[in-house]
């Protein structure tokens, strides 16, 4: 028989997170050259659906791969390294001094490699990065399979890769301009650290060349109280008014944080039509603070969810991610009504895709989208019986319930185990590179870790 389709996923739950939130019961969904080429009820038999490869979901759930709308991936090297400490002295006495002494372009790989490994694992499909040497970054990723968007950093200081801060901006031109039609699965950016890190030389001439190449501009924004009071103190006003000021905001910026941010600011980055990254755990781990997510829903700004890098995490685990959003919003505004399944799955999946800039191709089941699906195994205790699929998806799945994953028809999982990657291999050299921290002088883990 002729194959129309090259897979077929059948025999389960599929969560569209289309416009109208459509759940179908008995869903099939046809896979063609990467691309969904039919979504529906299932009418006939399955034999009926001609494809090279037929899958079934044992009456799991069907849903769009999960996006990561704010990471650092080779940061996962350093989970655990330091905790429980205040954010300033956990960037500046632990983290930054480690970046420094360790991250080589080896530790980026594998820590890369590493945090790939843990997203497919657990249903990210498209993750939005910022970090150094970033062509080594956008590399492993390529070899993973996933999908990226991949910010070249920029800051003020010298930092892996680029020991002169003026030559920031040229290197995170040049890697945009590098990885622009090099793979359709990774998509360029430049990655400002912060508007405390950068001067406004500096903002201004890297949202220049992220404008000339017409590609996403990600920095992080009012993440703390302290850094919103020193940026009144220094330029006489909010973060975002301050970036405002510079003509950064529109809508290829991305904000992530967003927490210190008062009415007249979600004004502005609505006008602007600039998105936000909430990354509630890392937050809650460094304390930073909650951003006032219902007010931007408000406003109608797109919000996607990041989990932050591995270290103020700890995890890249996006339904944990999701489990704490739901939660967070909740308790702040003691009310259980905010913050629904279905607005942090949306969250989660397409208005994080609208944040870097990928709506039009993934975050959704749909015809015509690129084939970003995961499917969740539901013969799980705690997934039986199943009455709603968004409330299991958000308040009782878990990242390992996720059984298959896709990237653009592509399996990089099938049966909670990866196609493309030695797993093995790449946790060994993460054992030994973190040998290799341990063993270093430079960080005292008794003493960074003392409460
Ligand atoms: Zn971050």
């Amino acid at each position: 028989m002729k194959h129309i389709y090259d897979r077929v996923i059948h025999n389960g739950m599929v969560l569209t997170v289309n416009a109208g939130f459509d759940i179908i019961t008995d869903g099939v969904v046809c896979i063609r050259d990467g691309v969904i080429a039919r979504v529906e009820s299932r009418k006939r038999a399955i034999d009926d659906y001609p494809a090279r490869d037929i899958m079934d979901a044992a009456g799991g759930i069907i849903m769009p791969g999960l996006v990561n709308a704010h990471v650092h991936l080779p940061m996962s090297i350093f989970r655990g390294l330091a905790d429980d400490l205040p954010l300033a002295d956990w960037l500046n006495h632990h983290i930054f001094p480690a970046e420094r002494e360790y991250i080589r372009p080896e530790t980026v790989r594998i820590g890369t490699l590493l945090s790939c490994a843990e997203m497919m694992l657990s249903g990210t499909t498209t993750c939005c990065d910022g970090y150094f040497h970033e062509d080594i970054v956008a590399s492993a990723v390529a070899e993973t399979g996933l999908r990226a968007v991949l910010g070249q950093g920029v800051i003020d200081y010298p930092a892996p890769g680029v020991p002169d801060p003026a030559r920031n901006i040229d290197v995170a031109s040049a890697f945009v301009g590098q990885w622009r039609d090099r793979s359709p699965r990774i998509t360029p950016s430049v990655f400002c650290h912060s508007p405390y890190t950068c001067s406004a030389t500096t903002l201004t001439a890297a949202k220049a060349a992220a404008r000339q190449h017409g590609v996403l501009f990600q920095i992080h924004v009012a993440e703390t109280k302290d850094e919103a009071a020193a940026c009144r103190s220094a330029h006489g006003m909010s973060p975002v008014r301050y970036l405002n000021s510079l003509g950064i905001l529109d809508e290829q910026t991305l904000v992530v944080h967003g927490i210190w941010v008062d009415d007249d600011d979600l004004e502005i980055l609505a006008k602007r039509k600039t998105a936000v990254a909430h990354c509630p755990e890392s937050a809650m781990k460094l304390a930073a603070g909650v951003a006032p997510v219902h007010r931007m829903l408000d406003k109608g700004l797109t919000i996607g969810l990041g989990t932050d890098g591995c270290a103020s995490n700890n995890n890249l685990d996006l339904f944990g991610e999701m489990d704490a959003a739901a939660k967070l919003h909740k308790v702040i505004r003691k009310d259980p009504t905010v913050m629904n399944a279905r607005t942090v799955i949306r969250m989660a999946t397409i208005e994080g895709a609208r944040a870097v800039g990928l709506d039009r191709r993934i975050g959704s089941i749909e015809v015509g989208k690129q084939a970003d699906i995961i499917i969740i195994d539901t013969h799980q205790p705690h997934l039986a019986p199943l009455y709603h699929p968004e409330s299991h998806i958000v308040y009782a799945a878990r990242g390992a319930d996720v059984r298959d994953l896709f990237v653009a028809g592509e399996a990089l999982v099938r049966d909670f185990s990866p196609v493309r990657l030695d797993i093995g291999a790449i946790m060994d050299q993460a054992r030994e590179i973190g040998r290799r921290i341990q063993g270093g002088q430079t960080i005292n883990i008794d003493e960074a870790t003392k409460s």
